[in-house]
């Protein structure tokens, strides 16, 4: 089984609808860490890469995904927005003119779209970052792409990286981004860029999953 742009589409409007749904918990989690607006930026960012999409053809899967990338950097200031941004558009350079996305492509995608985050942000894994989120997921999806999973098993074992990853951030000092102003006093909150990497895992493997 594999991802056609058809997919990568539901794919990104699942993702919007979770980032709508979730906006308020978003928020909360950087009003604990940050400035508070992680749910709002999220939210019109993705409500922007959705209406982007409309207007890109279906068939090439990079094209889609750069699109979704450009919306993002273009309509989300601060730093959690182009960094999404980056991985979009890492993930649309790496499928540029595929059709179809098996476990290895996705793998292949997450990697490079992670490594653009990391080159843009500089955060190393147990910054409490979402490197934290992102990184065990790319590493499982290739790790099961290796075993020969299909994409579907493959992301939801991404998914559940994801979620781990995530939950690890709770007892971490940040080191890079606002949440590192407060040193010690961000331990004991849940990193809200590691939460939203979360969902956008868990929106995979649940939109391409059939
Ligand atoms: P801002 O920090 O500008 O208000 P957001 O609130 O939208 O942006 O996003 C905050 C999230 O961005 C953090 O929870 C963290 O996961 C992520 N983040 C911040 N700085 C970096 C960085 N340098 N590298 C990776 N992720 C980062
Ligand atoms: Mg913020």
């Amino acid at each position: 089984m594999s991802a056609d742009s058809a997919a990568v589409r539901q794919w990104v409007e699942a993702y919007a609808a979770v980032v709508s749904e979730h906006r308020g918990e978003l928020t909360r989690l950087d009003q604990a860490i940050g400035d508070g607006d992680h749910g709002t930026n999220m939210d019109r960012g993705m409500r922007k890469a959705v209406e982007k999409l409309a207007g890109v053809p279906d068939g090439d899967v990079g094209a889609q995904l750069k699109a979704v990338g450009m919306a993002l950097i273009s309509s989300v200031g601060g730093a959690g927005g182009p960094l999404y941004g980056t991985l979009f558009m890492q993930m649309g350079q790496s499928t540029t003119g595929k059709e179809e996305l098996d476990a290895e492509a996705f793998a292949d995608a997450l990697e490079a779209g992670v490594k653009g985050v990391q080159a843009r942000g500089k955060a190393e894994p147990g910054d409490k970052t979402m490197v934290d989120a992102l990184l065990p997921a790319a590493a499982a999806l290739r790790a099961a792409a290796g075993e020969g999973a299909d994409l579907a098993a493959a992301l939801r074992r991404a998914a559940d990286a994801a979620r781990e990853g995530r939950d690890a951030t709770i007892p971490l000092v940040a080191r890079k981004g606002r949440a590192s102003y407060l040193g010690e006093r961000s331990r004991d909150h849940q990193d809200p860029g590691a939460t939203s990497s979360h969902l956008l895992l868990e929106s995979a493997a649940t939109a391409l999953a059939s």
